[in-house]
């Protein structure tokens, strides 16, 4: 069953994460709500508290601000930035993610989303981002290439378009993916794509 659904003026730039990593997992948070909180996803809200708390702290590098709402007009985004350092007159957005850095470019559109949010708010350039793990406990830079911004705005255009379309995606046939998916129980991805293809047989 699909939702019917009012378009947004302005999507939740997160939401472009889980986009990025599955379609259907996109449709599945945002057009149905539906959240499943397994250990993984309850230590990823743990280790976000602080973030989620607005607040500035000075080091010997700089300034970084916590919870920073950003948004664009241009391309009808808007959301939270955990963190925003600025190092040597430039801003740096930072995004915590629990686990490792993986294989996907999720966690990377929607720090670049930020980042273009950000451009478009002080009209200055935003060149690069970080994105840290709490899994292996490191920084990894993300440069907001010609490349990686072309994605974000394509993933953009494509929830946009997915939720204009109101129906909900098949399930990815990419069992890693679905091993590691928070829904995976809700989805029940096997399962679906097996009666779908028993009844393109039938046809
Ligand atoms: S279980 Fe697989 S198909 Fe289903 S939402 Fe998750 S990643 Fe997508």
């Amino acid at each position: 069953m699909n939702t019917p659904f009012e378009l947004p003026d302005y999507l939740p730039l997160s939401y472009l994460n889980q986009l990025r990593y599955c379609p259907r997992r996109f449709w599945l948070m945002y057009c149905q709500s539906e959240m499943e909180i397994n250990a993984p996803v309850l230590e990823g809200q743990f280790r976000h508290q602080r973030a989620h708390q607005p607040g500035v702290t000075w080091d010997e590098q700089g300034r970084q601000v916590r919870s920073v709402q950003v948004w664009s007009d241009r391309l009808r985004l808007n959301g939270v930035a955990d963190f925003i350092e600025e190092r040597d007159g430039r801003l740096i957005p930072l995004e915590h993610k629990r686990g490792r850095m993986g294989q996907w470019l999720n966690d990377q559109v929607q720090l670049c989303a930020q980042a273009l949010c950000l451009e478009e708010r002080l009209g200055i350039p935003v060149l690069e981002g970080e994105l840290f793990y709490w899994g292996n406990r490191r920084r990894e830079r993300v440069r907001f290439d010609d490349s990686l911004r072309a994605e974000t705005e394509a993933t953009v255009h494509q929830a946009f378009d997915l939720l204009a379309a109101v129906r909900r995606p098949q399930p990815i046939d990419h069992p890693a993916k679905c091993r590691d998916c928070s829904l995976e129980p809700i989805c029940l991805p096997r399962e679906t794509l097996l009666l779908l293809r028993e009844e393109s047989l039938d046809r």
